[in-house]
């Protein structure tokens, strides 16, 4: 491992300005520390009943919730409404970990055994067991459901957990950490590592398995590691999720979740709707009901401390960056023939860093905004004639995370959602998948690989292993057919029978 530069983490309020609090980072020694003590308590985790590991995973979940700070941290790292804080965030923990450590978590990590159809006599038992140290390197747009919540799984399935947050939203991953020590989670069991990409690294190039979230660049670093090591890495990477509005859509509506699903957190969200493709004939009408959504929006620094107050929709630019991007996008967007319908600047009238929720329409698909993913408070506008046309645009895009289809007809809807390249589709309705936690979500294409949720993203943290033994009812039969049939000596016999047996059943 390499030096790592050692200059404390300044973490600061996005929507304020002001310096929170300083954070070392974890130099290579604290590193190698977490993954020693990883190692050492995780084999007793994992040997806890489910419902004992189950008990205590949700008893951090309400510690979450009933801390009287906790929203406020996330707030204030990241800028965001409180409602987004405590009604997403939370409310998600909460959700994930009732579903994990359910009836469907433990059913999901029990033995699963399986009957063969020629070798009758056996039984055939798949044993999950838990990879052993599972590294979470998380993103800065939700310091909690990106970060703990990808936690989650990894500890229902036995497994310790190093978390690396984002070097700019490590405070609630902290805050988590202190809680879990509260409430009872075993010393190194969830451990929380703050530091930069380089501690990312370090804990990809020893972790037994990896789940990342965050930019295709750094995810594709990440992949090769773990390829270099035969290890395993699930990739949450961006999106560039379509919304077709079909000319039979509930108008209304499509516009609200539009602008919901654009502009929640300033459009820091990766199953955001990145681009609206919108049958011609309603487009007008579209971008008015869009347009008056969002001036009713009222945007502003989330007011800490009051935890009943939700005063502000659209909170701060968390990461400085995001808004040289919306800046370029819009430039370029504008510079190729299309219209800001409203927002399309920084707001200097507000304290932090804001900008405001800006309506494009006309984009092409030559644009950058239409091309690269936005990550923030830009929502572009495309015309199509048909819904042939506007499932060809929303194909045409390197990622495929999520998306919506908006329709009166649902049988239409969900035809042409088979057809559209994404890991996750709503029917007239947007980003309500992420909290649907019974079925997978994830990316293909440039956005990814693996998935969470549901059983699927619950077995992904376990090595299988098949235990063939004697079925204990029809043991009598294995003379006849198991010990005969696959031994030496091979005999003229057996192989006639297995003759028959083939055309007979093949
Ligand atoms: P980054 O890829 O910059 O960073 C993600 C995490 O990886 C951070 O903790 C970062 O640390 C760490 N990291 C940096 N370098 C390395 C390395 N070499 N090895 C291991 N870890 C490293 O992404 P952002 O934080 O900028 O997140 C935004 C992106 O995440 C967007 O593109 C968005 O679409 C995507 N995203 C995807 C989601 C999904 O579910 N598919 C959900 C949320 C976001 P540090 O911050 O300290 O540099």
């Amino acid at each position: 491992m390499g030096p790592f530069p050692n200059e404390p983490l300044r973490i600061t309020n996005p929507a304020t300005g002001e310096l929170i609090r300083e954070v070392p980072a974890a130099d290579p020694a604290a590193v190698d520390a977490a993954l020693a003590r990883a190692r050492a308590a995780q084999p007793a985790w994992a040997a806890l009943p489910f419902a004992e590991r189950a008990r205590i995973l949700r008893r951090l979940a309400r510690a979450l919730r009933d801390d009287p700070t906790f929203a406020d941290t996330i707030c204030a790292e990241s800028g965001k409404p409180r409602f987004e804080a405590e009604g997403i965030e939370v409310f998600y923990i909460l959700e994930l970990t009732r579903y994990y450590t359910g009836r469907k978590g433990r059913r999901a990590l029990a033995d699963d055994v399986r009957r063969p159809f020629v070798f009758v006599n056996k039984r055939a038992r798949v044993v999950h067991h838990p990879r052993g140290v599972v590294a979470v390197i998380g993103p800065w747009n939700w310091p909690l459901l990106n970060n703990y919540g990808d936690c989650v799984a990894p500890l229902t399935a036995g497994n310790a957990v190093i978390l690396k947050p984002s070097e700019h939203t490590p405070l609630t991953s902290l805050r988590v950490a202190e809680l879990a020590r509260e409430v009872g989670v075993p010393d190194g069991v969830f451990q929380v590592v703050p530091g930069r990409g380089d501690v990312g690294a370090a804990l990809t190039a020893a972790a037994d398995m990896i789940f990342f979230t965050g930019s295709a660049s750094t995810g594709k670093q990440v992949a090769q590691a773990a390829a270099a090591r035969l290890v395993p890495a699930v990739l949450e990477l961006g999106g560039k999720s379509p919304m077709i509005v079909l000319a039979d859509a509930d108008l209304p509506r499509a516009a609200r979740a539009a602008v919901w699903s654009g502009f929640a957190h300033s459009g820091q969200v990766c199953v955001r709707t990145e681009r609206v493709i919108v049958e011609a004939a309603v487009a007008d009408r579209f971008v008015e009901l869009a347009a008056a959504e969002i001036a009713r929006l009222r945007q502003g620094p989330p007011s800490l401390g009051k935890p009943d107050t939700a005063d502000v929709d659209v909170g701060a630019i968390t990461f400085a960056p995001q808004i040289d991007r919306a800046e370029r996008l819009i430039a370029d967007a504008v510079a190729h023939g299309a219209r800001i319908v409203t927002g399309g600047a920084r707001r200097t009238d507000l304290p932090g860093r804001f900008f405001a929720p800006t309506l494009i329409d006309g984009a092409t698909a030559d644009m950058a905004v239409i091309r690269e993913e936005t990550f923030g408070p830009v929502l572009p506008v495309m015309r199509v004639p048909d819904a042939e046309a506007a499932l060809r645009a929303a194909n045409d895009s390197p990622m495929g995370l999520s998306g919506s289809i908006w329709s009166g007809d649902a049988s239409r809807a969900r035809a042409l959602a088979r057809r559209l390249q994404a890991g996750s589709v709503c029917l007239n309705d947007a980003m309500v998948n992420y909290f649907v936690v019974e079925a997978p979500l994830g990316g293909i294409k440039a956005s990814g690989s693996g998935f969470r949720h549901g059983p699927e993203g619950l077995r992904q943290f376990c090595r299988l292993e098949t235990i063939v033994e004697d079925h204990p009812l029809l043991a009598w039969l294995s003379p006849l057919l198991g010990r005969e049939l696959m031994t030496f000596p091979y005999k003229s016999r057996t192989q006639r029978l297995l003759q028959r047996f083939m055309r007979l059943f093949y």
